[in-house]
């Protein structure tokens, strides 16, 4: 940095939607379920706008964006109500979209150091797609129910938006609200972002789409924030301006793709032919709040606190609920052994992971077969495993091929480490044995650990593990060679 080079100051609000998991769509009978079949296959008079027919809307979908609601300690309204918002567009065949206006379902709340400021529910656009001179257009996701939730420009940094954004991701996924996956426009984050010399005054903001991942939404941010400080160092400010940008993934920069000269007006208002809706009356929000599944951050306190386990191996038990259910139902077989509770989550999250990384295992024969730990590692195997490592039953290394027949066919830990041979020695009188004869067989090497030479040990227990075909158990062995030499 130079002498006069000054601090700049991002802001980021952002703008998430959501498509919610509902059997039907949101204003018709339709079935949501949009990208699983033949384009136009999930369409009727209501979600293809013919005139006269008549929206009905769908209480499962409402019921997600209060449970959401609830979650970030956000206000559920008691009076709600649709509204039309116009404008011109291929995908929205009736002319407008039914949205929320002025009274959003959800005020308020705060997620990940974030505050909310609404959350509110409306009907997803149709997709076109282009070739050549035609345009096709596939009513399959017209009146998909999606939530759009608003954040205050509190934001101060890409890491922080992509904090935010993957915490709401989770909590879309624990309340089962939403799939949620990027890649496939379940979940959209817009950006808006301004960057100002002056910490008490916004600049200009710019609104950032179409990006399809978390990485993107941090690299489009990180790259706008050094884009609009670049203008001010070099004093042209004035070329920010209000506008939409997308996102160029090969050349990773952003681009203009819409000027707003002023703010567009939608004319909203009230959607006449849906009823207003009293939530409190409609829902017990009480018994809602009750029931809710535990939620992210309550099971990383409870893991904290419970199990004394790495917060890296409670991150990879809240984003997947399939390990976490194996670490809890194994660790049932011995819960107040806190040496067997972690080195249980250690070989989950590093051993298992790994494997299931690889998508398959080799096993020992050369043979590869897919990891499917679910179907196969019933969680009492799994708990024997861990027992027989901690006795010293067998080698990590041993463990490490159990695991993976455990993976990928399942079976009986105990009976698998026969089979295999993989039972380590540790009865003291058998290594004994194996140590006198080590000792009597290597009179030299013994005689050079005596006079010092401290390495030569490695070569005894070396010689012990041939011995005994690699089942002795290495630690012990060496223990009772330093004793016998
Ligand atoms: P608009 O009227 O352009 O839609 P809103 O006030 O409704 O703007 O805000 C839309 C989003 O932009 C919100 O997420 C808000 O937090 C964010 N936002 C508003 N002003 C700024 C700003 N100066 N810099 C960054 N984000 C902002
Ligand atoms: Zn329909
Ligand atoms: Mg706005």
């Amino acid at each position: 940095m130079s002498d006069n080079s000054r601090t700049y100051y991002p802001t980021i609000g952002l703008e998430i939607h959501a498509e919610l998991a509902t059997n039907t769509k949101m204003f018709c009978r339709c079935a949501n379920n949009a990208f699983d079949s033949e384009p136009n296959a999930h369409v009727c008079p209501v979600c293809m706008a013919h005139p006269g027919t008549l929206p009905v809307p769908n209480k499962q979908a409402i019921e997600h964006v209060i449970n959401v609601g609830l979650v970030v300690n956000g206000e559920v309204a008691n009076f709600t109500e649709f509204d039309r918002k116009n404008y011109f567009y291929p995908d929205i065949p009736k002319g407008y979209q039914i949205s929320q206006y002025k009274y959003p379902i959800v005020s308020g709340g705060e997620l990940a150091g974030v505050k909310i400021t609404r959350i509110h529910l409306e009907e997803d656009t149709a997709t076109s797609q282009h070739s050549g001179n035609v345009s096709f257009i596939n009513y399959n996701r017209a009146g998909v129910p999606l939530m759009e939730l608003v954040t205050e420009p509190v934001i101060h940094s890409a890491e922080h938006a992509m904090e935010f954004a993957e915490e709401l991701r989770l909590l879309l996924r624990t309340l089962g609200v939403s799939k949620a996956n990027m890649e496939c426009g379940e979940m959209r984050v817009e950006v808006n972002i301004s960057v100002s010399p002056d910490k008490e005054k916004f600049g200009t903001k710019v609104e950032i789409k179409n990006l399809n991942s978390f990485n993107v939404v941090g690299r489009a941010i990180a790259y706008e924030i050094k884009r609009m400080t670049d203008l001010y160092e070099d004093g042209r400010e004035n070329e920010i301006v209000q506008e939409t940008r997308g996102w160029d993934d090969t050349k990773q920069i952003t681009f203009t793709q819409r000027r707003k000269e002023q703010s567009e007006d939608y004319r909203y208002f009230p959607e006449p032919d849906i009823p207003k809706l009293y939530l409190h009356e409609m829902f017990n929000i009480d018994e809602m709040r009750q029931t809710l599944p535990e939620l992210p951050e309550e099971k990383r306190n409870r893991y904290r606190n419970e199990y004394g386990i790495k917060d890296e191996d409670i991150e990879s038990y809240i984003n997947s609920r399939e390990l976490a259910v194996l670490f809890e139902n194994t660790i049932i077989a011995y819960p107040n052994d806190r040496e067997l509770v972690k080195l249980t989550s250690n070989y989950i999250t590093s051993d298992l992971v790994g494997l299931i990384k690889k998508g398959s295992s080799i096993l020992e024969n050369g043979e590869i077969k897919e990891i499917d730990f679910i179907k196969y590692i019933i969680p009492e195997h799994f708990a024997t495993l861990i027992q027989m490592i901690g006795r010293g039953d067998i080698s990590s290394r041993g463990a490490k091929d159990i695991l993976a027949i455990l993976a990928t066919e399942g079976g009986n830990p105990e009976v698998i480490a026969k089979e295999k041979g993989l039972i380590q020695q540790h009865d003291e009188s058998a290594l004994r044995n194996i140590a006198t004869r080590v000792i009597t067989e290597n009179p030299t090497v013994v005689s050079d650990f005596k006079a010092g030479k401290e390495n030569a040990i490695k070569f005894l227990v070396g010689q012990g593990m041939k011995v005994s075909n690699g089942s002795a158990n290495p630690t012990i062995l060496e223990k009772i060679l330093r004793e016998m030499v």
